[in-house]
Parts: C-alpha cells; sequence; structure tokens
C-alpha cells in the first residue's frame, strides 16, 4: 500500500507549529533546539501500521522530531519497526500461516511421527 506523505503546506504548518517566537525550531518530542539539526517530520502513527489509507493526513498526524528523538536504538523509528514486526507476526498468525518453528522431519513439528519400534508415519495419515 502506499505510503501517504505530507503536502508541502502540511510541511510548512507543522514546522510552523514547531517554531517558537524568537524563530527557533524545537523537537515535538523533547522540546530540544533543533534549529541547525537535523530534523524530520515523523507520521505519529506509522504508516506501516495505518488500516484505513483512504484517509487524507492531516498536521496532527505529523510531528516535528529532531534524531533526539526519532533515530537511534530507542527513536521513535526503531519503536516503530518493532511494532510493525509485531503486527505482521500477529497477523500471520491470526491468518494460520504462522511460521513452522522446525523443519525437521521427525521433529515434533516436521511432517513424520519416528516409531518407537523405529521407523516413521506421516502424521496426517
Ligand atoms: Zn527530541
Amino acid at each position: 500500500m502506499k505510503r501517504r506523505e505530507f503536502t508541502p503546506k502540511q510541511r510548512f504548518d507543522i514546522i510552523k507549529r514547531a517554531t517558537t517566537e524568537d524563530n527557533r525550531i524545537l523537537c515535538e518530542g523533547c522540546s530540544l533546539n533543533v534549529t541547525f539539526k537535523k530534523w524530520e517530520i515523523d507520521h505519529v502513527v506509522a504508516e506501516a501500521l495505518v488500516v484505513d489509507k483512504s484517509k487524507p493526513l492531516t498536521i496532527e498526524d505529523g510531528k516535528l522530531l529532531g534524531h533526539c528523538c526519532h533515530r537511534g536504538e530507542n527513536g521513535k523509528t526503531a519503536k516503530d519497526v518493532k511494532a510493525i514486526a509485531k503486527s505482521k507476526r500477529r497477523e500471520a498468525k491470526h491468518f494460520g500461516f504462522a511460521k513452522r518453528r522446525s523443519t525437521f522431519a521427525c521433529s515434533r513439528n516436521g511432517p513424520f511421527k519416528a516409531k518407537i519400534g523405529g521407523g516413521a508415519v506421516r502424521r496426517d495419515a
């Protein structure tokens, strides 16, 4: 599905919202002064987690975040990646195609069952 992006007007409005009266740009996560630092406009709810993308984005869906809050191990992006992976696993389980843990032929999850006296039978037989 397509990732929705903010329009130039919306980006402008978000930047304006994060700018103080004395023209400093503050991170909307931790209020750090990021005027001369790198910052990005974050999707508050990661696009990959949004189910209904027919609704257009508003500036409430965006947050100006410095690299202080957006990047790094505990940054928003890292957390989003975890949340996305988790929701994918949940979805896979729901639809019944969660990964089998093992592919050894006679392991508990394998297609064959070892007989005590030797030999193997198909589990679904
Ligand atoms: Zn920050």
